[in-house]
């Protein structure tokens, strides 16, 4: 196949087209042409990627518990896979808070500059998504786990943000599938196993668009970030600029270092091969900011491309997406440090350690969303003392990061679930391409 008619290529080329059409479109005020005409296919493709998130969520859990058949298979590949979530997610922490406390992106903010960003963003930080958050604040730091536990099915199912709940439902009767004798279960089995097949041909199908989805994803976030007015995005930026570069450096450091340590001593993989695989994941994320619409997409190239079996894709998967945010993590630790260092609050070890635990907690309650990152900052921000308006601070340059650290999210998960299948001995190397 000539590279061009490659997914991958094709993704790229939209998305770098949609950069450039949204950097015109606000130099040329066309912002409203393009939210009227270009943004709706972007939100064509993102509704049909969530369309099809919780079906396959469901499908892929259920068959993917009851397949393991026996309960002490299903408790070591969940021991494993939740034990490396965690650790990931500790060292991503970590470098997040040694690198802002080191480099104290807060302390270059100059005070009127300050003054601005803070009225710049109040309304919003007091409507919108802090007013969703505000909700959160009082409540225990064990919430995020009190939350994965669904009362409703039905509700449960019929709101993406949350998905941890129907993972929770899904294991369970995953479980009890297995406990059920074979006979009696087989006819469910079956039916599950087919409708995940069927869900797995829609995601084909689906990326399909993806080129024109993410032109259109990427032209919208563009000019609705410069409101018209390009100049706003570099002023942004460089007031921001020192806090968002300290992020990326963290979010880069972390995808260099652990995922790459991680694949070369317990994977046989290459990291090029590995990279390549992934690359049309991490495009995805960039332009969705979110792990749960991604996440179709990440399971058919953890198969497919990389060669992680269906049992374990299909169980460490979902559940990554759900509880493994990584990147969020490390995010939130910067944000919060920096946000107490612009107001000239010192944070000691013992609140420093208090986001550790926050955080990592947060980001298993943090839905796979776009800006549900922000929200449980506040959660964060509380538990250390510091004002949780303080988002407003940062919230200019909020879709930016979230993309970016949407994609440490998926990289991790996909990490992780290559990692899970070589100590399982179900990883099949250099799988031959089926398309
Ligand atoms: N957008 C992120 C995700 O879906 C979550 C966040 O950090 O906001 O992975």
């Amino acid at each position: 196949m000539p590279w061009y008619k490659q997914l991958h290529w094709q993704i790229i080329f939209g998305l770098v087209l949609g950069l450039l059409f949204g950097i015109v479109a606000a130099a040329n005020g066309w912002g409203q042409f393009t939210s009227d005409w270009i943004a709706p296919f972007g939100d064509i493709f993102m509704s049909l990627l969530k369309l099809i998130a919780m079906p396959l969520v469901i499908s892929s859990l259920i068959t993917g518990v009851a397949s393991l058949s026996d309960l002490r298979k299903l408790s070591r590949i969940g021991g494993k896979t939740i034990g490396i979530y965690l650790a990931t997610t500790f060292v991503a922490l970590l470098i997040g808070l040694v690198l802002v406390n080191v480099l104290e992106p807060g302390g270059s903010v100059p005070p009127e500059m300050r003054e601005q960003l803070q009225q710049t963003y109040a309304d919003e930080a007091t409507t919108g998504q802090a007013a969703a958050a505000a909700q959160t604040e009082a409540k225990s730091p064990l919430q995020p786990i009190v939350d994965m536990v669904p009362d409703n099915i039905v509700f449960a199912a019929s709101d993406n943000r949350k998905m941890l709940q129907m993972v929770f439902f899904a294991i369970f009767a995953g479980i009890a599938l297995i406990m059920v004798p074979k006979k009696k279960a087989r006819p469910l089995l079956k039916f599950f196993r087919s409708v995940n097949d069927m869900v797995i041909k829609m995601v084909a199908i689906i990326m399909m668009m993806a080129p024109v989805g993410v032109f259109a994803l990427l032209a919208d976030v563009i000019t609705t970030i410069a409101k018209d007015d390009l100049s706003s995005v570099f002023e942004l930026i460089s007031a921001l600029g020192f806090y968002s570069a300290v992020v990326v450096a963290g979010l880069m450091i972390h995808m260099i270092l652990t995922y790459t340590a991680l694949l070369h001593f317990l994977t046989p993989l290459k990291i090029k091969d590995f990279a390549k695989a992934i690359l049309p994941v991490q495009l995805l994320a960039f332009s969705t900011s979110s792990s749960g619409a991604t996440l179709p997409v990440t399971m058919e190239v953890a198969e497919r491309d990389i060669g992680v079996s269906e049992e374990v894709s299909s169980f460490v998967l979902p559940m990554g997406a759900t509880i493994n945010m990584d990147g969020t993590a490390l995010y939130q630790a910067v944000a919060a440090v920096f946000i107490a260092q612009t107001l000239g609050m010192n944070l000691d070890i013992g609140a420093q350690l208090t986001i550790v635990f926050t955080a990592m907690l947060a980001s298993i309650g943090t839905a796979a969303v776009p800006g549900a990152g922000i929200i449980m900052l506040i959660i964060i921000l509380e538990s250390v003392g510091v004002p949780s308006g303080g988002i407003a601070l940062i919230l200019g340059v909020d879709r930016i990061l979230d993309m970016l650290r949407t994609v440490t999210n998926v990289t991790g998960d996909a990490t992780v679930a290559t990692v899970i299948a070589a100590s399982e001995g179900q990883l099949v190397p250099g799988l031959p391409h089926k398309t």
